[in-house]
């Protein structure tokens, strides 16, 4: 099956002015739109092509053959979950399950958002931050490049892109402004709560 490019989940200015039309015209019209031609292209008339997303992405995780595949398909996951970690009038304090989970795991709010914002900063390059449920318990860890705790049987709750891509238009080499940007405004804390409750 082709592997399709899913619609956004808010407008394109929706998110300014922390994140800009102009980012999302790059960043997901050029960016995900490349990882799902690439996908493409790289499974079609291959045993994968009748595969989903997520199957495709277990399966190449630990195939050296396969790394441009992988890097692709989880790409486009990654991005996809990106786009719904993110609302326009998000971020605050969480509600919901996850806000009781916030607090018993994290002992409060402040120490989560810190400890977002410093595996956003402390990603050496390109990658991923996320809050994940881990053994039951949330934490927070970061992925290199493609990498996703999909590929590692890691449930993934929340995540900020720290590619350059993600804020460069924006917020130039500012990486600690564009977080503070997305943890205090954008996070979308439903989307968080039904994952939680998958
Ligand atoms: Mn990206």
């Amino acid at each position: 099956m082709a592997i399709i490019l899913p619609s956004l989940p808010f407008e394109k200015n929706e998110l300014e002015p922390y994140i800009s039309s102009l980012t999302l015209e790059y960043h997901y019209g050029k960016h995900h739109n490349t990882y799902v031609v690439n996908t493409n292209n790289l499974i079609k008339e291959t045993e994968l092509d009748t595969l989903s997303l997520e199957e495709i992405i277990l399966q190449t995780a630990n195939d050296p053959t396969k790394t441009s595949l992988f890097n692709n398909a989880a790409q486009v996951w990654n991005h996809t979950f990106y786009w719904n970690s993110l609302k326009p009038n998000g971020g605050g304090l969480p509600t919901g399950e996850i806000a009781k989970k916030i607090d018993s795991d994290f002992g409060n709010y402040d120490n989560f958002a810190k400890a977002l914002k410093e595996a956003a900063l402390g990603q050496f390059g390109s990658g991923w931050a996320w809050l994940v449920l881990k053994n039951g318990k949330l934490s927070i860890s970061k992925t290199s490049n493609a990498d996703t705790p999909i590929a590692h049987g890691i449930k993934p709750l929340l995540c900020i892109d720290i590619w350059e891509h993600a804020y460069y238009l924006d917020y130039k080499n500012g990486r600690a402004d564009y977080a503070d940007a997305v943890i205090k405004n954008l996070l979308n804390w439903e989307f968080a709560n039904t994952n939680l409750e998958g």
